[in-house]
């Protein structure tokens, strides 16, 4: 490994993106793949102004990629507003990539937090990591709402397609003003999720824990409970005992509490808007946006990796001006990892597996050994070897670790 460069079998679907992370995305492959890599990318140009150039085609093209090829690997993008028209010319606002490609893909986030021993979580108890699985779809993400201002009766109608008499269920009698709101989920959204969830778990080696309200909403909380129970039952049960890891369902509020008691190692299942609130928690509490990594994993077998902050468009203004930057690249990093890791399983290549090992490695002990960017300083804890680095020499530190590892050949 030291002198020959690793042979990455099938090609390697590559998104790139927008702003800062963009710079940090060149940086990463010049100095911490390619030098050690031979490896085939699909590349593809997620940058705002070949999304624009290319009427958003290329997003299409790059979801498709992935289908193919099986692994992803995506750079954070702009999602355009009003603001973003103006600033880049642009013929549409187009729609978030990332959306786009959940679409394609029908798929379930996952989030992890990346450890090290120098930041401590916020909660003490938590020694390993806490994972998040993100239902995408549904609930109040695609609602139904209404304001009302007169006494009046609001229902719930159901009209069948195929004709025969609409179903009703009387939500409220509204005896002045009020406010309303329908939801909905569907079988075969809740199926995907939960078979995300099971196969995640299990590749990872975590204990399944998933939480609803199921008590109070008898028929679609407890539906979600339900699917997941018949999943685990039908294909899960015997694979999960024999890897000694446990499937546990509890009231969303308990599962909280024994979040909080836990000391992690576990994948914590989110329906949409709890993964929405508590990826977030999970975030402030492990100390940066950048030590979050995230994947999209579809129940097709396709993966999408990413890093779950978006551009750091103030970072890339000082940068633009010339002035020094200390952004943070973990979340990159790790995002490439993870989608070496994938291929190299998938195509039984142990030696593309152990380089991505080798690269998360460098890149914790960079951070451990005290070499931090300005986010992860603010949050490390106190020692005379804590130095603060701009964006490249953060990324410098780490490839001279890196060399070390691969020189070394270090068994892990
Ligand atoms: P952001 O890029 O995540 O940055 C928000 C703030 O978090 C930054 O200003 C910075 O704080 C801190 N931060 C985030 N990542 C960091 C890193 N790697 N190193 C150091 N600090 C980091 O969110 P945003 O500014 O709201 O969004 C910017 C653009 O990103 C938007 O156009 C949005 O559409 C897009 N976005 C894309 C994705 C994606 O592609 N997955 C996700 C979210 C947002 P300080 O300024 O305090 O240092
Ligand atoms: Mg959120």
């Amino acid at each position: 490994m030291a002198n020959k460069k690793v042979k990455v079998k099938t090609p390697l679907v590559e998104m790139d993106g927008d702003e800062m992370t963009r710079i940090m995305w060149r940086m990463v492959k010049d100095k911490l793949l390619l030098p050690h890599l031979d490896m085939a990318l699909e590349y593809y140009d997620l940058g705002l102004k070949h999304r624009d150039e290319t009427d958003d085609r290329v997003t299409l093209e790059a979801a498709e990629a992935i289908k193919k090829y099986g692994v992803g690997v995506k750079c954070a993008t702009i999602t355009p507003n009003k603001e973003r028209v103006k600033e880049y010319n642009l013929r549409q606002e187009w729609k978030s990539p990332n959306g786009t490609i959940r679409g394609v893909l029908d798929g379930t986030v996952f989030r992890a937090p990346i450890l090290v021993k120098n930041i401590q979580p916020s909660v003490r108890t938590w020694k390993k990591p806490i994972h998040i699985g993100r239902h995408a779809y549904g609930d109040i993400y695609r609602n139904a709402e209404m304001r009302v201002e007169d006494p009046g009766r609001a229902e719930l109608v159901f009209t069948p397609e195929g004709g025969g008499s609409p179903v009703r269920a009387t939500i409220h009698d509204f005896k002045g003003a009020g406010i309303l709101q329908g939801i909905h989920n569907t079988d075969r959204s809740i199926q995907s999720f939960a078979r995300a969830c099971f196969t995640y778990a299990y590749d990872m080696k975590l204990h399944l824990w998933f939480g609803t309200k199921d008590t109070i909403s008898k028929t679609y909380d407890a539906q979600f409970r339900r699917v997941f129970d018949e999943e685990y039952k039908k294909d899960w049960e015997r694979k999960f005992k024999d890897a000694a890891l446990e499937y546990h369902f509890a009231l969303i509020d308990d599962t909280v509490a024994r979040i909080m008691r836990s000391e992690g190692g576990l994948l914590w299942a989110c329906k949409n808007y709890d993964g929405d609130v508590m990826s977030d928690m999970l975030g402030a509490a492990y100390g940066s946006l950048a030590m979050i990594t995230s994947v999209l994993v579809s129940p097709n077998g396709w993966y999408e990796f990413e890093a779950s902050h978006g551009t750091v468009q103030k970072h890339y203004s000082k940068y633009l001006k010339g002035e020094k930057t200390s952004t943070n690249s973990m979340a990159l990093i790790f995002a490439w990892a993870g989608a070496l890791r994938k291929r190299g399983e998938l195509d039984s290549t142990p030696d593309v597996v152990e380089f991505a090992s080798y690269l998360e490695r460098a890149a914790v002990e960079t951070v451990q050994k005290g070499v931090m960017t300005g986010d992860l300083i603010r949050v490390a804890e106190a020692s005379p070897k804590n130095r603060q680095v701009q964006t490249e020499e953060f990324i410098d530190a780490i490839a001279g670790e890196l060399k070390g590892l691969v020189v070394q050949r270090i068994v892990l």
